[in-house]
């Protein structure tokens, strides 16, 4: 494929080799949001669009807001690798993926430059509008992939997003003393923190015991919606602001 025409208005196009069909005839219904971790944006942008990457993603948005278009929304890139949310594991085929310039945590994590932020704003709600993805489906790679992927990471302001009405958030409650569950815990609390976790989307197995793959989810769902303290620890406030984000899902989950 030379090119094509942009879905986001005001994308440049460079076409990158690597996409393939949505499988199932999936359609997407989720974004996902990534940092590149690479040096430079233009570092990232030849490697997403390098055929021996086998990497890819439908946007790159440069740090000066710049909105690169690589992958049709109707085709499935390839970026979100072994992920799943409410169960479905298949990501890449029901997601838009949207790789954001970051050196990352092993380059030299920085923050996120407000052009950059308000370009990838304007992205998520032409992507949601054209898609009908409801708000609390527009997640980090972190959610999908808890343990294996940390992007985009502790200084992602999905905060200003929010604000803008993009994505899905409560202002967590604050931290205080008291009553933890943590790894080792078992019974009917640590069952009942799993099920609000796999109710609101997280991949977690609903056993009853507070194992390793409890601790990484809950280190995920810190590090998106309780950044204060991530340590894997579900403490009162991380359960009540898994709670209140619960209750403020505003409609059904359409999958
Ligand atoms: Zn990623």
């Amino acid at each position: 494929m030379s090119g094509f025409l942009p879905d986001q208005p005001g994308a440049e196009v460079r076409v990158s080799p690597n996409f393939g069909p949505r499988r199932d005839t999936l359609r997407p219904d989720m974004i996902v949001l990534h940092y590149t971790g690479m040096a430079t944006g233009a570092s990232a942008e030849a490697w997403l669009c390098d055929p021996a990457s086998e990497v890819s993603s439908h946007y790159l948005v440069h740090e000066d807001g710049r909105i690169v278009q690589m992958v049709r929304e109707s085709d499935r890139a390839w970026h979100a690798g072994k992920s799943s949310w409410f169960g479905r594991v298949d990501i890449n085929s029901c997601s838009v993926g949207i790789e954001i310039v970051n050196p990352g945590h092993s380059l030299g994590y920085k923050a996120f430059p407000k052009r950059q932020i308000d370009a990838v704003i304007g992205l998520c709600e032409g992507v949601a509008g054209r898609h009908s993805i409801p708000p609390q489906r527009v997640l980090a790679h972190s959610d999908v992939a808890p343990g294996r992927k940390v992007d985009p990471g502790e200084k992602f302001p999905w905060k200003a997003l929010f604000a803008a009405g993009v994505g899905h958030l409560v202002a967590a409650t604050p931290i205080s003393h008291g009553a933890a569950l943590r790894a080792g815990d078992t019974g009917a609390d640590v069952e009942a923190l799993q099920s609000m976790l796999a109710l609101y989307g997280y991949s977690v197995e609903i056993s009853g015991a507070f194992d390793r793959q409890t601790e990484i989810v809950v280190a995920a769902f810190q590090l998106h919606f309780r950044r204060r303290l991530v340590d894997g620890v579900a403490d009162g406030s991380t359960i009540r602001t898994l709670q209140r984000l619960l209750a403020s899902v505003k409609t059904a989950s359409p999958k």
